[in-house]
């Protein structure tokens, strides 16, 4: 991986930590799942509201590390209004990303978006679990109808 790879990586990760996008509940949510990483603490609720088929509102609040909390905040940048079957995708695509081995290459439809940034938590295998959470607690709400994750 290129140095700018890393230091994209941690420039994102620290801007999505500290200032987290769409953090909040949504109280009339259609899927609430709580995700749970229990290898570093991280308790994330992910709230989806639909309209249809179309994920219309995706928020999530909890606590978290800093990789946890970027990569669910990327997240609800990303999947937002998508429709159910496109972010089933696109979470395969990060939870594919994230499995890969260092050094293999991203698939063209991810390699542009921030997310892709993502794949330097490669490197620190401990940490996957805290990049795929909200990744999980989405597929789980959509795929499993499931209204809690956890990694273990
Ligand atoms: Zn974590």
């Amino acid at each position: 991986m290129s140095d700018g790879l890393e230091s994209l990586y941690r420039e994102l990760v620290l801007a999505h930590s500290r200032e987290p996008h769409n953090c909040c509940r949504i109280d009339d949510a259609d899927h609430v799942v709580a995700g749970s990483n229990p290898l570093c603490g991280d308790s994330l609720d992910v709230y989806i509201a639909l309209d249809g088929d179309c994920l219309c509102r995706l928020c999530f609040e909890g606590h978290g590390c800093a990789i946890s909390v970027a990569s669910a905040s990327m997240m609800t940048d990303m999947l937002t209004g998508h429709s159910r079957e496109d972010a089933l995708t696109m979470v395969e695509r990060v939870r594919n990303m994230l499995a890969g081995s260092e050094g293999e290459a991203l698939e063209d439809a991810i390699a542009d978006e921030p997310v892709a940034a993502l794949v330097a938590v490669r490197r620190y295998p401990s940490r996957v679990k805290c990049a795929t959470l909200a990744w999980e607690a989405v597929h789980g709400a959509l795929a499993e109808g499931t209204d809690h994750v956890t990694t273990e």
